[in-house]
């Protein structure tokens, strides 16, 4: 067993977690998504994936878009009558452009996976660092903001591979390993109620919301990882956005 978690604790790699990176952006009459993506200079396609936004032109006024990166709400100008023709062509071609945008050192999604078990939300609260494999924002997971105390959960069924507080910088943390090579991964825990070795279905408590470890307030920082693979879990779980 010591082999196994020693070999998952090195893929670990230094916890990049903590910062508040991000704000929520509540769209106005006339806003679109890709006005509001151009704006704050984000990746209109980044935008719809950590929102879960299919289709740009769903978005309403008083929904709330959550910008990755981004420190303060910005003004964003209205379209009248909703995407312009030249909008409606830059957003179509867009999920071609990112590819040759996306350069440098950063690790490609992993895109033949099989697919992970179904995911519950660990816990409840507000997205406030999202997932990326980018050298410069090296983050591993995501980050959910809630009170201290407030109940974590097994986002699936699995065995505790580890529950302690070794690794530095993660704080009290437990990795439950799922069926095939998945791996699910809940640091800066308060309390610890599960134990190495145990079995724990999905729902069941596992923890409790805390600040140990590299952390400067209250969150869960939440992990997906195919063996080594660390993949971004707001692929799979159910919508954060507007559950405070
Ligand atoms: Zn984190």
């Amino acid at each position: 067993v010591i082999g196994k978690i020693s070999t998952l604790l090195l893929l670990l790699s230094f916890l990049t977690c903590g910062r508040f990176v991000g704000i929520y952006h509540t769209v106005e009459p006339g806003q679109t998504l890709y006005r509001i993506a151009l704006t704050y200079k984000v990746d209109l396609e980044e935008l719809k994936r950590i929102n879960r936004i299919e289709d740009p032109r769903t978005i309403q006024p008083g929904d709330k878009i959550f910008i990755p990166g981004a420190r303060h709400a910005l003004k964003v100008p209205p379209t009248v009558g909703g995407y312009t023709q030249e909008e409606e062509k830059t957003v179509s071609s867009l999920p071609q452009e990112r590819k040759v945008k996306e350069k440098g050192r950063e690790r490609k999604p992993p895109g033949n996976l099989p697919p992970p078990p179904s995911l519950i939300l660990p816990t409840s609260g507000t997205l406030t660092q999202t997932f990326s494999s980018k050298e410069e924002s090296l983050h591993e997971g995501i980050d959910i903001s809630a009170p201290e105390g407030r109940d974590v959960l097994a986002s699936a069924s699995g065995r505790v591979l580890y529950a302690d507080n070794r690794l530095r910088g993660y704080g009290n943390m437990v990795i439950i390993r799922h069926e095939g090579k998945w791996a699910t991964i809940y640091a800066h825990l308060k309390r610890i109620t599960t134990k190495e070795g145990e079995f724990v279905s999905q729902g069941e408590k596992i923890g409790e919301v805390g600040s140990t470890g590299r952390s400067t307030a209250p969150h869960l920082h939440f992990e997906l990882r195919y063996g080594k693979t660390p993949v971004d879990p707001l692929l799979y779980l159910p919508s954060l956005t507007g559950k405070p």
